[in-house]
């Protein structure tokens, strides 16, 4: 009885390998090192991880939790500005903060929603979604981008949104 085993992509090269998935022999030519054990080629092909495959129901569920708390945070950001107008010019920072903070919030709460998947494109929701919030509160508020420290506090709550949902 014939027990040698050959590559069934090479059928005259001899070896003692197998595929750890599909169990078939391969040859070292063919083998492919993964890191649970080795692999045939066809088993090693990259699939996709289920961590980075959105599909449009979570697309969906990330815009409908983006709304929400978007509309939550306007609300909470103009009541919090008339809390916080009788402290000064220090309330203009505070401001900021608070807007910063309702970033971070969107991020975490975006990214929950979609059960931690991470994508470009649920990224650009939470990065819009911050964005539109601050175009909807900056009047009220008095936030300017008119400097540099605008920019940079618009900057750092639309990274804070995004970097929790970067692939
Ligand atoms: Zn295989
Ligand atoms: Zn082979």
């Amino acid at each position: 009885m014939d027990n040698k085993l050959y590559c069934y992509r090479h059928p005259k090269t001899e070896t003692a390998l197998r595929c750890g998935n599909c169990e078939r022999p391969i040859c070292v030519r063919c083998v492919v090192q993964h890191p649970v054990g080795i692999r045939c080629p066809e088993c090693a092909r990259p699939t996709k991880i289920p961590i980075f495959d959105v599909t449009p129901v979570y697309y969906t569920r990330a815009v409908a939790v983006a709304v929400g708390i978007g509309a939550a945070a306007v609300i909470g950001l103009l009541l919090a500005n008339a809390l916080l107008t009788p402290l000064g010019p220090v309330a203009y920072y505070l401001r900021w903060l608070a807007l910063v903070g309702v970033a971070y919030l969107m991020g975490s709460g975006v990214n929950l929603a979609v059960g931690r998947k991470r994508s470009r494109g649920l990224q650009w929701i939470a990065g819009v979604a911050v964005v539109v919030v601050f175009l909807a509160v900056a009047p009220t508020m008095g936030l300017s981008l008119n400097s540099l420290f605008g920019l940079l506090a618009l900057g750092v709550a639309v990274y804070l949104a995004v970097m929790q949902l970067r692939i």
